[in-house]
């Protein structure tokens, strides 16, 4: 069958990878001119890499890592030492460790959690613990119930001190949804501790070894494009056109290049765009549907990742950072953590700041000025006196709909992959599957639409035939 598929995110690129192996031929158009959508990267002027963010993989992403193992790219990820490590604000340059020793989980995690006496307290420990137990006693189902309230709200009816919150949760709340606990899920939380501590490399990280584009992308792009398929770049998808019982009749495709604009044709269509611009070419045809006007409640959350070069080494961890910092969410150092970007001598952050409403339409200039200030407590020796560290350079990336909010109630909005449309389908990361708003996410949702497709194949084969058939309206 022939795929037409909007979108060369991770979601778009992995369902056209499952189709190509299921033998159909994807066809992906995408509007940009590089590949990746939120994992995408621009090199500057000096040949650096920008990012449109920092990205983590987890242990604890089972679709992800088997995409990687059947490129046979898996060499690509860089594990990282089994730890958290969080900044201590109240003790600027330093760091608190959350290490998980080399044992089965739950203990792993309950050992680590136990081990760490900066952060919280016995008591505290204790409460959080008994807060949980019914989540890992009634598992995933308890967990979408609690879609219903937010974090800070689930602590509360938890009784588990808002010291928590302000110790762990906003941290990892920022770092899993740009947002503050007071507005986050507790289901995304949630899911996050179930994978967390029921995984023995549930919360094992990875940085890429290069950019997402190159090193992830393209391998995914080159496989398509050996099984036959087809990966159009500056191709929009301008209008979903539809026959008359509402079902797809073609996408126009518009070239940014050649200004040329086409009609394609497909047995089957996906839309793998981002919720927020996939509603706005939603037909007029399909308004009424309920799963398609419940996307009304779904938004894209703005996030800033920032880029800054330094004229000297501010840390030796390779890690990812908890900056407890109230502008930012996660840091790393690059320069460290990332082969490509290696630099011995100089310090390359990747900072993700958030929450980011009020700042992303700030300028440039403001948005690093604040940024510096917040750096100046994480390395308090390194921006004073006479061998003090410079800013060389910096790149500002603002995305002001990123991943949907993931604010209570939620989970009822997103979409199934198959729509009640015979030959739509859709992917992305907020279409429904159990790791939410993540590349994990995104790439399960693009092999659960390869799926649903591929078992329509009768049906939509059959509806192509009386296509044909019927007269020329
Ligand atoms: C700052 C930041 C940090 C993040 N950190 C992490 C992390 O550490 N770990 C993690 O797991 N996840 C992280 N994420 C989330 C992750 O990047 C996303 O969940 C995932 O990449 C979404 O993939 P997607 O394919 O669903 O959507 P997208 O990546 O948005 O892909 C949609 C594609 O559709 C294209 N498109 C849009 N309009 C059209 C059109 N009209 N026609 C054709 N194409 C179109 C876009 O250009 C894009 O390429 C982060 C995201 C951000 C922004």
């Amino acid at each position: 069958m022939r795929v037409a598929i909007a979108g060369a995110g991770l979601a778009g690129l992995t369902c056209a990878k499952y189709l190509a192996d299921q033998g159909h031929t994807p066809i992906i158009f995408e509007a940009r001119n590089v590949l990746g959508g939120k994992i995408a990267a621009w090199k500057d002027e000096d040949g650096d890499w920008y990012e449109t963010g920092l990205h983590i993989f987890f242990g604890a992403y089972p679709n992800m890592l088997q995409l990687f193992q059947e490129l046979g790219i898996q060499d690509r990820l860089q594990w990282k030492s089994h730890s958290m490590i969080f900044n201590q604000p109240e003790e600027p340059g330093t760091y608190s460790r959350f290490d998980f020793p080399d044992l089965p989980a739950p203990i792993n995690g309950v050992a680590a959690i136990l081990k760490n006496n900066d952060m919280l307290t016995i008591p505290e420990k204790i409460s959080f613990g008994i807060g949980l137990i019914p989540a890992m006693l009634r598992g995933q189902k308890y967990v979408e119930e609690c879609d219903s309230m937010s974090w800070s709200e689930w602590l509360r009816t938890q009784n588990i001190p808002e010291r928590v919150n302000d110790e762990v949760f906003i941290a990892m709340s920022k770092a899993l949804n740009f947002i503050n606990p007071d507005e986050i899920s507790s289901t995304v939380l949630l899911t996050a501790l179930n994978r967390f501590l029921q995984e023995k490399n549930g919360s094992k990280m990875a940085f890429l070894d290069g950019a997402p584009p190159e090193r992830l992308c393209q391998p995914i792009v080159e496989h398509i494009k050996s099984l036959g398929g087809e990966v159009h770049m500056n191709s929009p998808l301008r209008k979903i056109n539809l026959n008359e019982d509402s079902s797809v009749k073609s996408f126009t495709i518009s070239s940014t290049d050649s200004g040329v604009t086409e009609e394609i044709t497909a047995d089957a269509y996906v839309s793998a765009l981002p919720v927020d611009l996939f509603k706005l070419l939603i037909p007029k045809g399909w308004e009424s549907i309920d799963s398609f006007r419940k996307l009304d409640g779904l938004r894209g959350v703005p996030v800033i990742n920032i880029h800054m070069w330094f004229d000297k080494k501010l840390t030796d961890i390779d890690h990812l950072l908890f900056s407890r910092s109230p502008l930012l969410s996660v840091y790393a150092d690059m320069s460290i953590t990332c082969k490509e970007y290696e630099d011995p001598k100089r310090s390359m952050l990747e900072l993700v700041f958030a929450p980011a409403k009020d700042w992303i339409h700030r300028k440039d200039e403001d948005i690093i000025e604040a940024t510096m200030k917040e750096l100046e407590k994480l390395f308090p020796t390194h921006f004073t006196g006479e061998n003090k560290t410079n800013l060389r350079k910096y790149k500002v990336v603002k995305t002001p709909l990123s991943v949907y909010k993931s604010v209570p109630g939620c989970q009822k909005l997103r979409p199934d992959q198959e729509t009640c449309i015979s030959n739509f389908f859709l992917a992305g990361d907020y279409t429904m599957q159990r790791y939410l708003a993540s590349m994990e996410g995104a790439v399960l949702s693009g092999k659960l639409c390869a799926d649903k497709v591929n078992k329509s194949k009768a049906r939509l084969l059959e509806s192509k035939k009386q296509d044909v058939l019927k007269p020329d309206q």
